[in-house]
């Protein structure tokens, strides 16, 4: 089998992962940006006043309960211990993430046990509500008005732009309720942050003889000449010019500041009321505890509806937007020689951890393929 011409557009993780793959079984492997840098949403770097590694696109911390994936991370990358411990300010006090037993006894101002908080939650929390289907209906059942009301009404609000009435309950199904004391913030059987930012992840795994990477370079017609297979890790409704129009994103700016010294003590700080403007702010230096770091710099985070102008970040996935979807699947699903994938590429949330997972098999499928002489499918995850 010779090696076959591969055009990948995205240098974020997906693109990075199936690139590398196909390249190491021999294939030459062309991958465009149009933005300057690789690592797409995860790019971090150093922060020039402070030398503080920043996540420039927003807080990203690794987590997983995928043995491969932890496994082929730490081929390229050096992970440090870390644990993500997130509090948030509500009503002028400061209180632990996810709702654990701190929190409750913190809120109602009790000193009660696992087993005691749990009669009390369950006393609060909505029995009516069998089957939650919306946000609301999930906070209601799992955690009862007060809670809701001080911890995710308000954030959730001006994360989506929406009432939480109107989204789904899978969006609040990510973060657990504790009984105990454990404050980590996720439940994966690995968590960790790379020694130095994401990017040298990126450049590592793209680091091979078979891969040619551009940057600044928005993806043309004619990149796609001789080009035996293409995939496409950009907004699938780009690739249709927009023409049944575009898919709705939250998008974020951040505003960066600096202090002397430490600012908030730790790495993120949630704001749960509606009336703060923002939704959290990031001091960048607690990712690393590892480095030494005499001043501080931090971001606070904005969160409102994606124009034309903006970065995607946030797929909202509203009834509205899923039609829209489906028009362009409809348009895809008849696509030769190329696939969609990653985030943009199949408009829906997926953390670094469900990417590299996605990534590996839709390398693995095409190599397949190309044992078997069978046509690669466009998808090869179900994005309805
Ligand atoms: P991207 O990183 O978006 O890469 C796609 C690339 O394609 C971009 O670089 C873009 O410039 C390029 N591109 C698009 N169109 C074109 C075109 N026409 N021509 C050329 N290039 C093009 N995950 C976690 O596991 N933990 C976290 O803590 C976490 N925090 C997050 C916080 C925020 C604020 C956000 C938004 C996401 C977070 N994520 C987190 C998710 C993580 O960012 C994604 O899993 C990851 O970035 C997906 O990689 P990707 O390659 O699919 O997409
Ligand atoms: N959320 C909230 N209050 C918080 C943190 C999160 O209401 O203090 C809600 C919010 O709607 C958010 C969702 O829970 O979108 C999932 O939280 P997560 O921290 O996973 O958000 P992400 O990492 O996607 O920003």
């Amino acid at each position: 089998m010779s090696g076959k011409k591969i055009l990948i557009v995205g240098a974020g993780f997906t693109g990075a992962v199936i690139g590398r793959e196909l390249a190491e079984k021999g294939h030459l492997v062309r991958i465009i940006d149009s933005r300057p840098h690789v690592a797409g949403n995860c790019y971090s770097e150093r922060d020039n006043k402070t030398n503080v590694m920043v996540h420039i696109y927003g807080p990203h911390i690794f987590h997983t309960d995928n043995q491969q994936v932890w496994d082929y991370l730490n081929r390229f990358a050096e992970m440090m211990p870390y644990i993500n411990r997130v509090k948030t300010t509500v009503n002028g006090q400061v209180f632990s993430l996810p709702i654990n037993l701190h929190t409750i006894n913190q809120f109602f101002k009790k000193t009660y046990s696992p087993e005691e908080a749990k009669v009390l939650i369950e006393s609060k929390s909505d029995q009516a509500i069998e089957n939650p289907k919306t946000f609301e209906e999930q906070a209601l059942r799992f955690v009862g008005q007060e809670l809701y009301e001080a911890f995710f009404k308000g954030y959730t609000i001006k994360q989506w732009g929406m009432s939480p009435a109107e989204l789904p309950a899978s969006i609040l199904k990510r973060l657990p309720v504790r009984f105990n004391y454990d404050d980590n913030y996720f439940s994966h059987k690995y968590q960790g942050m790379p020694k130095d930012g994401y990017t040298p992840i990126v450049e590592n795994i793209l680091d091979h003889p078979n891969i040619k990477v551009e940057l600044g370079h928005d993806y043309q017609e004619q990149d796609r000449q001789g080009i035996d297979h293409l995939f496409f890790t950009g907004p699938i409704d780009s690739w249709y010019d927009y023409k049944y129009g575009r898919l709705g994103y939250r998008t974020l700016d951040f505003e960066k500041f600096y202090s002397q010294g430490d600012y908030q003590g730790t790495a993120v700080m949630n704001y749960g009321e509606e009336k703060v403007p923002f939704t959290r702010i990031t001091e960048h230096k607690y990712f690393a505890p590892w480095e030494e770091h005499a001043d501080s710099v931090c971001y606070r985070e904005f969160s409102r509806k994606c124009t034309a102008e903006d970065t995607p970040y946030y797929p909202i996935r509203q009834m509205g937007e899923m039609e829209l979807l489906n028009k362009y699947l409809d348009l895809a699903e008849k696509e030769k020689n190329m696939s969609f994938a990653g985030r943009l590429g199949t408009y829906r949330y997926l953390d670094m951890d469900v990417t590299i997972a996605e990534a590996l098999d839709m390398a693995n499928k095409y190599l397949e393929t190309l044992d078997n002489s069978s046509d690669m499918p466009v998808f090869t995850v179900n994005v309805r």
